[in-house]
């Protein structure tokens, strides 16, 4: 009998990857096949901030100097995320971990949780880097524009939506992170140079990492990224 990709246990999916690499795009195609949350902690910090939390108001400021949310803040946010009911045939982490000790946490956490798929067997955290130059992330996040109605995301250079400034899904008008700007691009791209590139090494010591260059097609990556998916956890 077919396996349904929707009921099937996928466990938990890292998705590393600087600022505009595309982690967000590659999580929405994984969670429309799976069935499984994204769960990208940029999106949580920004719906806190914008909700006035006692956590939006610690992260606004570092958030808009492109620096990074301090890890304990951060850890006490995916906890909370991650125990939801939703998560528990497995979940896409967009943009976590960040740092070495974010990743650690995780590791902690994940001990206490076991994904079995239909064979029984054990399910692995899948890691995988989307990976892309420098000059390329600079393009696609200063060309980024949203739908804050559908979290649609565009790219005025590459994929621009069909009316200027408009969402092609609902109509809303389309808007520009505030963290999108240039001087803060530029922070936010030595913020993951400096904290989450060792991130990258501490999942190779692991042998967990699998690494797509995210600088081609958007379907060309998206199907490696499922292929790199459905190898690294044997769905
Ligand atoms: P993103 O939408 O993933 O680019 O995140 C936007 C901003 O939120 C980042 O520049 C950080 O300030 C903050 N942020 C998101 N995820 C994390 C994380 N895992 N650790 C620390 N800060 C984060």
């Amino acid at each position: 009998m077919a396996i349904d990709p929707k009921t099937q246990v996928v466990g938990p999916v890292i998705l590393l990857g600087a600022p505009g690499a595309g982690k967000g795009t590659q999580a929405k195609r994984i969670m429309e096949l799976y069935g499984i949350p994204q769960i990208s902690t940029g999106d949580i910090l920004r719906a806190n901030v914008a909700a006035g939390t006692p956590l939006g108001v610690k992260a606004k400021a570092v958030m808009d100097r492109g620096d990074l949310v301090p890890d304990e803040l951060v850890c006490d946010m995916v906890a909370d995320r991650l125990n939801q009911a939703d998560c528990a045939r497995g979940f896409i982490l967009d943009g976590f971990p960040r740092t070495v000790a974010q990743a650690q946490w995780l590791d902690g956490y994940l001990t206490t949780r076991v994904f079995e798929n239909e064979a029984g067997k054990g399910l692995k955290p899948v890691v995988i880097e989307i990976a892309v130059g420098y000059n390329q992330l600079f393009k696609r996040l200063t060309g980024r524009r949203s739908c804050s109605s559908c979290g649609r995301i565009y790219n005025v250079y590459f994929q621009p939506p069909k009316v200027a400034d408009t969402c092609d899904v609902d109509g809303t008008a389309l808007i520009t992170r505030k963290d999108d700007s240039e001087a803060v691009i530029a922070e936010r791209l030595k913020a993951y140079e400096r904290q989450t590139l060792p991130l990258t090494e501490y999942y190779k010591a692991q042998g967990t990492l699998r690494v797509v260059d995210g600088d081609r097609d958007m379907s060309e990556v998206t199907a490696e990224t499922l292929k790199a998916l459905e190898n690294g956890n044997c769905l």
